[in-house]
């Protein structure tokens, strides 16, 4: 079985920082990623927020970035999924991870396999998926121009993608079940001032319409009770993240947000650290995934020095 010093799961910016800052380093490192390096900012159109870029960048101009800075430092890499972990609750002994069909022991892991779109969950939602449901609308919203669409959710997302898909379509419904929206008021200001934008507050959707395709979505105001279909042939889900941990053993601490991490991004086992969306935590953004990764890569060191002494 190989064994290496440290063990990042993940080639979002979070694995992809701590893999950098481990090799700099000088500690042993498999970066293990399932796709290609990125993860969520693959999926973002623009990304205006992240410092040092005032002018804004294309979500893969920057993961090709971060990939260019790590190559640089040829690191070992397997394209593959984990699908088990075994981890000595006491730290005390190697931990053990199976990817693809090869175990591999590491002294350390940093977890970075972040999250994925939360569903809505009502009638035709996984039913229409692929025929007028989505969760991208980089990667959908073109099937969309001049057409009538709704998104749903009142976060960055919902609010990012809507002025993303308002330069495509004809009209699009935002939809969000409070009057207030929990997103950046930049964004909503944007929004609300579109004029192919309508936004439908206080609002929830209790069915995707449409038998191969979308047709519909059935509303109710929450503040009049009144109920109504909207003609629509796209609807677009933003209704915030779930962390990617169907792979992570229970004795790891975690709550309906992630993994529970110290400000340290040490978990509650010895020796596994887990840093960006996978984390339970408030603020999902690309900065703070690379401060998570920073930070994990630095406590592994110092959990490996520990050990060593
Ligand atoms: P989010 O901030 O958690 O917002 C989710 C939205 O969906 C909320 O408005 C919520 O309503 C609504 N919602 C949740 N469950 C629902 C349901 N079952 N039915 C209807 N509505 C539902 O998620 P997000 O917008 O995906 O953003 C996730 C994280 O990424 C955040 O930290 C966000 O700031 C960050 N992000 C940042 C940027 C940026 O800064 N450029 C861009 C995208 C995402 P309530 O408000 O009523 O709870």
């Amino acid at each position: 079985m190989k064994t290496y010093d440290a063990v990042v799961v993940g080639g979002g910016p979070a694995g992809m920082t701590a893999a950098l800052y481990l090799l700099r380093s000088g500690i042993s490192t498999l970066m293990v990623e399932q796709l290609s390096p990125g993860g969520q900012v693959l999926l973002t159109e623009e990304i205006e927020n992240y410092p040092g870029f005032p002018k804004g960048m294309k979500g893969y101009e920057l993961a090709d970035a971060f990939a260019a800075q790590l190559e640089a430092y040829a690191p070992d890499k397997m394209m593959d999924e984990v699908r088990e972990m075994r981890l000595d609750p006491a730290g005390k002994a190697e931990h053990e991870l199976l990817v693809g069909e090869e175990w591999i022991r590491a002294r350390s892991v940093i977890l970075c396999t972040g999250a994925r779109y939360r569903k809505l969950g009502v009638p035709g939602e996984q039913r229409l998926l692929g025929r007028g449901v989505s969760y991208c609308a980089l990667c959908d919203g073109n099937f969309y121009r001049d057409r009538v669409v709704a998104v749903v959710g009142g976060g960055n997302s919902a609010l990012e993608e809507s002025l993303y898909l308002a330069k495509l379509v004809k009209k699009l419904y935002l939809i969000h079940r409070r009057d207030d929206f929990r997103g950046l008021k930049c964004y909503q200001d944007k929004c609300f001032t579109h004029k192919a934008i309508e936004v439908v507050r206080s609002t929830v959707v209790h069915e995707i319409q449409g038998e191969s395709e979308v047709t519909g979505v059935a509303i109710e105001n929450l503040a009049t009770g009144e109920k109504s279909v909207l003609d629509v042939e796209g609807v677009f889900v933003f209704v915030g993240f779930e962390p990617n941990v169907g792979f992570v053993p229970a004795v790891l601490n975690m709550d309906s947000n992630g993994i529970i991490t110290d400000t340290e991004m040490r978990t509650n086992v010895p020796g596994v650290f887990a840093a960006g969306d996978v984390r339970s935590k408030l603020c999902r953004q690309v900065a703070t995934a690379v401060g998570d990764g920073a930070t994990a890569a630095t406590s592994a060191f110092a959990y490996l020095e520990q050990l060593d002494a």
